[in-house]
C-alpha cells in the first residue's frame, strides 16, 4: 500500500543554525489550520490546484506552524515571540478562516536545546496575536510566565492598540524602528496585518536573517504579496510591507525565518522559472 502525504507538517521538535556570532533556534508550540481561501480572500481555486496543493493537508488546509525564534550571543538569549501557549482551541470555536489551534510545546522544545526560561532577557513580540504572544502573556489560567526575568517589548502602536495584561507594566518596553533591541537584532517596522507589526534583522557581517512575523503564512503569497490576509487591519499597508520584504529577502546574504511556514521556518527567497518561492534551509553558510 503506497500512503501519499500531502501538506507540511510543522516539525515537533527544535532546530538550530549557526549565523555568524549568534545561534538560532527554531522552538516549535504547536500548530494552526488556515483555510487557504477563506485566509486568503483574493486567491482562488486554481490558485490551490497546481504546485500549491502540496501545501495542503487531506482536508485542504494549511497546517501553519506556531513557535518561537530563540537568538543566542555569548551567554545572552532573547526570543522573538512567544508562542500560543498551554491551550487548545477546536476549531468551532476559532475565527471562521482558521481550524483547530494548537499550543504548549514550547517549553519542552527549550528543555531540549539545554536554555532555561529565567535566561531569556528579552521576549520582542512581532504583533500581538494570540499565537504570538501565549507564554509570555497567557501563560495559562493561574499560571505565571516561565519567563521571570524577561523583558517584553512590542511597538508603542501594538501596545496601545491590544489591551494585553502587561500593557503599561515595568516589564514592558517600547521598541521603535532602527532600535537594536538585542546584540545584532534590530526591529524594522512593517505594519499592516497589526497597525505596528514589527520584523526584527539579526546581521551578523554581511549576513542577515529577517524574522518577518506574520508578513507571510504560507510560501503559496510570496509570488502573491498583493493577495489580502483576512485579518490584515490594513490590506494596503500590508501588501506593501510584503513587497518591502521580498526586496529585503531578494538582497544578497540575506534569509528569512517564518514562523508561520510549518517544515520550512529558516529560508531563502529563491525563483522557479520566474515565480518566486521559498528554498528551505539546511544551514546558513
Ligand atoms: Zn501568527
Amino acid at each position: 500500500m503506497t500512503t501519499v502525504t500531502r501538506g507540511t507538517t510543522p516539525a515537533t521538535a527544535p532546530r538550530t543554525l549557526r549565523f555568524g556570532e549568534h545561534t538560532v533556534t527554531w522552538l516549535p508550540d504547536g500548530h494552526v489550520q488556515l483555510d487557504p481561501r477563506r485566509w486568503l480572500p483574493d486567491s482562488t481555486a486554481a490558485d490551490w490546484a497546481g504546485r500549491n496543493a502540496a501545501l495542503l493537508d487531506p482536508d485542504g488546509f494549511l497546517t501553519a506552524s506556531i513557535g518561537a525564534l530563540l537568538i543566542r550571543h555569548g551567554d545572552r538569549a532573547m526570543l522573538v515571540d512567544a508562542g500560543f501557549g498551554p491551550h487548545a482551541v477546536p476549531a468551532e470555536n476559532t475565527h471562521p478562516a482558521l481550524g483547530a489551534l494548537v499550543g504548549g510545546q514550547l517549553p519542552a522544545a527549550l528543555d531540549a536545546v539545554g536554555v532555561d526560561p529565567a535566561a531569556i532577557e528579552l521576549i520582542a513580540f512581532s504583533h500581538l496575536h494570540d499565537d504570538h504572544l501565549g507564554w509570555a502573556l497567557r501563560p495559562g489560567p493561574g499560571l505565571a510566565s516561565p519567563f521571570v526575568n524577561a523583558a517584553f517589548a512590542a511597538s508603542a502602536a501594538e501596545w496601545s492598540h491590544w489591551a494585553r495584561p502587561a500593557a503599561g507594566s515595568s516589564r514592558t518596553r517600547t521598541v521603535g524602528g532602527g532600535e537594536e533591541v538585542f546584540p545584532g537584532v534590530t526591529a524594522w517596522p512593517t505594519p499592516g496585518h497589526t497597525a505596528g507589526h514589527t520584523s526584527y534583522v539579526l546581521t551578523s557581517g554581511e549576513r542577515r536573517l529577517i524574522a518577518f512575523g506574520d508578513l507571510f503564512h504560507t510560501p503559496a503569497q510570496l509570488a502573491r504579496p498583493d493577495w489580502r490576509v483576512v485579518v490584515d487591519a490594513h490590506p494596503e499597508r500590508g501588501a506593501e510591507a510584503r513587497r518591502a520584504l521580498l526586496a529585503e529577502l531578494a538582497r544578497p546574504g540575506t534569509a528569512g525565518f517564518a514562523n508561520h511556514f510549518s517544515g520550512a521556518v529558516f529560508g531563502r527567497l529563491a525563483n522557479h522559472s520566474g515565480t518566486p518561492c521559498w528554498e528551505p534551509l539546511e544551514e546558513f553558510y
